[in-house]
């Protein structure tokens, strides 16, 4: 017998020549689709437009789910999901939201292969990418949980994970995730962040999908964006900041950089002076974030006053700068902190 797929890992042409195979009429393929991406099935059961003996096929064909809601954390303006794997590990998404906005976070990887100084990720053991099913499925969980209340608004690959050490799963999902079969999100609304894997971030461009990429910067120096992230080694600030000014944007959008402030360390004002050189020849804004600091973090915050200084300083020099405020602290929301957490205890 064969293994049974997760249904949501198929390409939509893969699901139109099952439903071919099948004998199923053309129309079939916008109403299955419609019980996925739309309605957020996780039981075929739930199909109640198909032929009861169509959905006991596809239960005999397909899975249905492949990720499961191990954890869920809820504090004022965020929420956080430890999800299970059907080989048993455990990764996470975080919700975000305020009055306007409900941003979906997620995760690419099971672990991180890059082991950023500062993030708690790299302490989780990598383990593998994430399948196209196991990535949409976040979605959907959690949507399922949110909805009628709240509708996710934003979607950012900012939790576990580089996304474009995973760009075969990654593109098929975001593929899925913008197409009006799915879940149709506008491309504007998708922020894939990225350390800047130089190949991968022109070829993600050149698929000219319309979304938007954020480019972890951190430092503006190499010597220290090397210590800090050591795949600078390999994609050094210049050659990921070129990459970054080629990638197609939306009309009106500009490039994100974003920017971990470090007590001490990456926040001061010669390197404030730096990052204005650096990022002033893009149409580009700068996300500071400051640290979320954990147990154990070789780093400290940055003082408000200092932030403040970094802030004003990129605004006097005309770049355009937000300061994330940190939500989620109570549910550690920066990448990697539940999971991380939770790994401690087992
Ligand atoms: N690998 C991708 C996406 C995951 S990290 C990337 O690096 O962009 C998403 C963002 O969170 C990155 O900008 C990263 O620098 C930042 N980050 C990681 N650890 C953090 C921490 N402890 N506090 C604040 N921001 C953190």
């Amino acid at each position: 017998m064969m293994k049974k797929v997760p249904i949501r890992n198929l390409t939509f042409s893969r699901l139109q020549n099952y439903l071919e195979q099948k004998e199923q009429k053309p129309f079939r393929f916008r109403q299955l689709c419609n019980w996925l991406y739309k309605k957020y099935c996780v039981d075929f059961e739930e199909m109640t437009t198909i032929s009861k003996k169509f959905r006991s096929e596809l239960a005999e064909d397909f899975l249905p789910l492949s990720i499961f809601v191990e954890k869920r954390l809820q504090e004022e303006g965020a929420e956080k999901y430890l999800f299970r794997t059907l080989d048993g590990h455990s990764f996470e998404s975080v919700v975000i939201y305020d009055q306007q906005r409900t941003t979906l976070c997620i995760s690419s990887q099971i672990g991180c292969p890059l082991k950023c100084a500062f993030c708690r990720t790299g302490e989780v053991p990598f383990q593998r990418n994430l399948t196209q099913a196991e990535i949409l499925e976040q979605y959907v969980l959690i949507h399922r949980q949110l909805l009628p209340e709240r509708q996710i608004t934003n979607l950012v690959f900012m939790c576990m994970g580089e996304p474009l050490l995973n760009y075969k799963n990654l593109v098929r999902a975001l593929k899925i995730m913008l197409a009006e079969e799915g879940f149709c999100i506008s491309g504007r609304r998708i922020t894939v962040s990225t350390v800047g894997i130089v190949p991968a971030l022109r070829k993600l461009g050149e698929e000219q999908l319309g979304i938007q990429p954020a480019i972890s910067l951190n430092a503006p120096f190499n010597s220290l964006r090397s210590k800090l992230m050591p795949v600078n080694e390999k994609y050094p600030l210049h050659q990921v900041i070129r990459a970054a000014r080629q990638f197609p944007l939306a009309p009106r959008r500009r490039l994100t950089f974003e920017y971990v402030l470090l007590g001490g360390t990456n926040d001061s004002l010669a390197h404030a002076d730096k990052l204005v050189k650096l990022v002033k020849p893009t149409r580009a804004k700068v996300n500071l974030i400051p640290l979320n600091d954990y147990p154990g973090c070789p780093f400290t915050p940055p003082s408000p006053e200092a932030v403040e200084e970094f802030e004003k300083y990129l605004r006097d020099h005309h770049v355009s700068t937000f300061v994330r405020k940190s939500k989620g602290q109570g549910v550690y929301a920066a990448c990697g902190q539940l999971t991380a957490r939770y790994l401690e205890k087992k």
